[in-house]
Parts: C-alpha cells; structure tokens; sequence
C-alpha cells in the first residue's frame, strides 16, 4: 500500500473548515490592506534560491529539494516564497507600476526538514509582501497587519519577537565584532557553528544546540552597530509600534534563516512551543530585488504557516465554522423512487440548496443512519407510494417528526 511520503500530509475533508477560515480571514485582511493576490509555479531555476535565500543558509545547503529536468534544467521546488514574487515582480515590469507594489500569496513550501509536530517537509504558507517603499512606516504597517491577522483568528498567547540586523553598510563590523567575541568560544560550538564562524557568523546566533545557544545568549547585539540610517529607521519602526499599541520583546538572537533580510526581522512566537514553533516571520529585504537584477528597491514582507496555525487554533480550542453539513439528506427505495430522489435534488440543488442522494440498497434504516452520519437537518424520504402520490415524507432529523409535504415545498422549507 502506498502511502503520503514522509513529512506530507493528506488535508482530510473533517480538516478543510480550519483551512477555510485562516484562507478567508488572512484574504479578508488583505483586500483591508490593499494587497492583491499573487500565485507562482511551485518551482523555479534553482540558482533563483541559492542566489536570494543564500548558499551558506540550511534551506539551500540541507533542505532544498533540487532537481534535473528531462532537459537538464536545475530547478528547485519552492523552499519560500519571497524570492519567487521577487522574480515575477521583475519579470511583469512590476517595478514601473505605482510603488509599493503590494502582493500577497498562498503557496505550498518544501523543505527537507526532519519531520516532527508543527515541521514538515511539505507545509504551506500565507505571505504578503510590499515592495518599493524603504520607510519604517511600511514596516509598522506589515508587522501590524501580521499580528491583526492572527487575532481575527481568534488566537491569544504569542508575543512579537524583534530586531535589526542592518545593512551591508554596518553589517560588516558587527559581523567581525561577532567573529572577535566567538573566536574564542570555539570550542564549546557544534561543528556546523564553528564552519558558520567564517562564512556567516550570523547564523551561529540561531543555532538551535544548547551550547551554541548559551554562547549566543551574551553576544554583542546587531542593533548596537547600525549606521545612522538603519539606526533612525529602527527607532521609527518601535515608536510607530508604540503608537499602534503594538508590544514587542527586543531579541537580539532573532536573524532569520535567509541571507536577503536587512535592517528589520521579526517573528510572532507563541507563549508555549520554543524557538522552533514560530507562528511566522518576516523582516526586510531592501537588497534581493537588487541581487535578482533589478534596480535597487526595498521591500518588506512576512509569511506564516498554515499547519502551525492550525495546530494552535486546536491547542487553544478555538472553534471554526464548518459549513460542509448538507441541509437534507434524501433517502429512497424503489427504482421508481431513485428517479424521483434524482430529480428533486437537481431542482433543489438549482435552488441552492445543499444535498446527499442515498444511492445504494440499503434499508431505510441504514439511509437514515447515513443521513444523521454527514449531519443532514432534515431526511426526505421517497418509497413506493410517494412515487405514487407525488408527494415525500419529510423527516425532522433531530426530533423524528414526519410530514408529508409536495417536492416543491422543500425549497422554502430547507431555506429556512
Ligand atoms: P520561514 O520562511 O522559515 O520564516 O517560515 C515562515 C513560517 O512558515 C514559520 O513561521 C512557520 O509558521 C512556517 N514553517 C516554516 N517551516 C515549516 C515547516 N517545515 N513545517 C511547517 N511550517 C513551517
């Protein structure tokens, strides 16, 4: 028997309704916030990922799924999202329409990850990105929508994780600043950290191994070695967040996983899970649409995983509408009837009215267990003399009261 490979899932229909509701509240807040919405191929030329999201990075080193075409074509299933509307906002001439071009996305993402509660290797991701403007306004802007958006969910109980890590005017001297004060920590660093040490000091800041992480803990802090632009930009960023009574925790560890984020990175953490649970990220990237070809151009976005999501709105028990109930189930026995069944639920389908057929022989019994099964309100039931009357019985699924009602009748009964 074959089964989903290892760290996919099947979304089973009992599921869709939490899928349904993050769809329409994170596309609610977009259409608020004047994002259009943007889809991409699932995969691209793979030198787009190791060009943007960086060669030194876990998702281009150990997680990319990267492959030959038939044609010899390196591609890569999409391991994010940002790079891909980078590249279709350069690609359509993007960058001539008014500024910033806001775009927002639904996209499946893969990543060979180890696979464990709230990590898979396929997950799929809400983002939204602004591209054009470089103003801390756009910043408070996208943070504030992140943190709106998972409080129409209904959810409580995470915090807004920030920082800034410059830009390649000051990021140099920190990084050799870091370099200074881990050099001698060498030591006690896990093999991959001590690698990082000379290729990308910043990435040791995230390690997720216990040494590593205490060694972190008093390193020196990126935002005490921003330029004087990145250091007015991020004391606007904060005061705009005061204003919009937007709490955050300052958190000088917080560098992202990809190399394109400059100056402002965040992340929204829920109370209980650890820095692996975030509920979702973003920061911007004012040089990526530069390293793709483009024009200098800054841009900011963040994105959020769907899965994560769920699995919160379950652990904080927050009830979601689920509306795939049929309003009547119609059960019947004869072939006389299983026309008649047919063509009153065509009508009443027409009507808009939701229905399940019964189509099999089973006894009536078993039509009507069915039939309190998908959660029908009500049962109709045909057999051979309401064939004969033209008429149907009509059955209140909660109390058992029966009435014969005409087929016509149906549609204002089951609008109610
Ligand atoms: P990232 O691009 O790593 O910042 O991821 C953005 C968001 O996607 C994270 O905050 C998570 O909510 C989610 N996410 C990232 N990786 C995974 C994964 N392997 N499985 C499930 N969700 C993920």
């Amino acid at each position: 028997m074959f089964k989903a490979p290892r760290g996919t899932a099947d979304i089973l229909p009992e599921e869709q309704a939490y899928w349904r509701y993050i769809e329409e509240k994170a596309m609610s807040i977009c259409r608020q916030c004047g994002y259009g919405m943007i889809s991409t191929p699932a995969f691209e030329d793979a030198g787009l990922f190791t060009r943007s999201v960086g060669e030194g990075t876990d998702i281009v080193n150990k997680e990319m799924y990267i492959f030959k075409d038939r044609s010899d074509n390196e591609l890569a299933l999409r391991p994010e999202g940002t790079a891909s509307v980078c590249r279709s906002y350069l690609e359509h001439g993007m960058d001539n329409l008014p500024q910033p071009v806001k775009l927002y996305y639904f996209a499946d993402i893969f990543r060979y990850e180890r696979p464990q509660a709230g990590r898979y290797r396929q997950h799929h991701q809400f983002g939204c990105e602004a591209i054009g403007e470089a103003s801390p306004v756009l910043d408070a802007e996208v943070i504030h929508m992140a943190i709106t958006f998972f409080k129409s969910l209904g959810l409580a109980n995470f915090s807004l994780q920030l920082n800034s890590i410059g830009c390649k005017k000051c990021r140099p001297a920190y990084l050799e600043r870091l370099r200074e004060y881990y050099t001698p920590l060498k030591d006690q660093l896990c093999g991959d950290c001590r690698n990082r040490l000379e290729k990308n000091p910043l990435r040791l800041l995230d390690c997720k191994k216990p040494t590593c992480q205490v060694a972190a803990d008093e390193s020196p802090k990126s935002s005490e070695y921003l330029c004087e632009e990145c250091g007015l930009h991020w004391e606007s960023l904060k005061r705009y967040l005061t204003a919009l009574g937007i709490e955050y925790i300052l958190n000088h560890r917080l560098v992202r996983g990809l190399d394109y984020y400059t100056k402002t990175v965040f992340e929204i953490q829920p109370f209980e899970g650890g820095s692996q649970s975030a509920l979702g990220g973003g920061g911007r990237y004012d040089d990526l649409i530069d390293m793709l070809g483009g024009k200098p151009t800054p841009a900011i976005g963040f994105a959020t995983g769907l899965e994560r999501i769920v699995l919160n709105l379950k652990s904080q028990s927050i009830e979601v509408p689920h509306n795939n109930k049929p309003a009547l189930f119609i059960a019947c026995m004869g072939e006389e009837a299983k026309t008649a069944a047919l063509k009153i639920a065509a009508d009443l389908r027409e009507a808009g009215i939701s229905v399940v057929v019964s189509a099999g022989e089973r006894s009536l019994k078993a039509q009507l267990r069915h039939a309190n099964a998908v959660g029908a309100a009500s049962a109709v039931i045909i057999g051979d003399d309401e064939v004969k009357s033209g008429t149907v019985m009509l059955r209140n699924m909660e109390t058992g009261e029966q009435q014969e009602v005409q087929p016509d009748e149906l549609k204002k009964l089951s609008a109610i």
